[in-house]
């Protein structure tokens, strides 16, 4: 999921503070999983916002909306309803969530409350750790379900560095080892031989490198047709 974390509250009240009436509007997707998207934190955000010692002059006003995917940009467009009075609008959603809004209603400043962090998992309650940076070409096939493009602070695909040292990376004691975690991980599934084998130089092409990146549905399935 995309996990994102609020940004501080003088900070969202500064960007605000010019409007008279702004609307929140959460996103009930990955965000609200994370607790910074969904209903009850937009409604908590804008109680906290209402507050006037975050203020000079009189604060504005704030109404909230949740829409489930603030995403995608047919879905919001049939179904996001923003009351006729809005002067700005406040996403809290990812950072594709915010620029959807800025499409869709194109007439409205729309300013993001969150600050969009990474793409992770819950591991444990209330501790989201990054997992994947979304490379285009992914190697977990290879290294035991362990990603070492997002999880090794070199991005190493052939084996640690010279810093590893009792299962811990060398970037602090609290970070494990992403090659001692897929090594111990490959051992465990009985296959340590994939370990011993060079890995190819990795095509980055479909990396982010190379600008924003586009998937359309039909390339999806001519890659899901049997060979000719
Ligand atoms: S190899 Fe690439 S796609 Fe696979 S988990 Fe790592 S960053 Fe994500
Ligand atoms: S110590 Fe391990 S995780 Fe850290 S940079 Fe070296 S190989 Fe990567």
């Amino acid at each position: 999921m995309i996990v994102a974390d609020l940004k501080p509250i003088r900070e969202i009240a500064e960007s605000i503070a010019s409007f008279k009436k702004v609307t929140v509007i959460a996103c009930g997707g990955c965000v609200s999983v994370c607790l910074t998207g969904g209903a009850r934190s937009a409604e908590v955000l804008a109680r906290d916002l209402s507050h006037p010692r975050h203020y000079k002059k009189r604060p504005p006003t704030f109404d909230t909306e949740t829409i489930q995917r603030q995403c995608e940009k047919d879905f919001v467009a049939a179904y996001l309803k923003v009351p006729h009075d809005t002067d700005a609008i406040l996403s809290m959603a990812c950072g594709a969530g915010v620029q959807t809004l800025a499409e869709t209603f194109g007439e409205l400043p729309v300013i993001p409350a969150l600050n969009t962090s990474f793409l992770g998992s819950l591991d444990e309650p209330g501790i989201w750790r990054e997992k994947c940076q979304g490379c285009g070409n992914c190697v977990l096939a290879f290294t035991g379900g362990i990603c070492p493009v997002t999880r090794c602070a070199k991005h190493l695909l052939n084996g640690p560095c010279g810093g590893s040292s009792n299962g811990k990376c060398e970037i602090s004691k609290d970070v494990d080892c992403a090659w001692q975690l897929i090594i111990d991980r490959l051992k465990a599934l009985g296959r340590l031989d994939d370990y011993e084998k060079i890995f190819p130089i990795k095509d980055w092409s479909s990396d982010r490198g190379g600008g924003p990146r586009t998937m359309g549905i039909s390339r999806v399935r001519d890659q899901e047709s049997p060979a000719p």
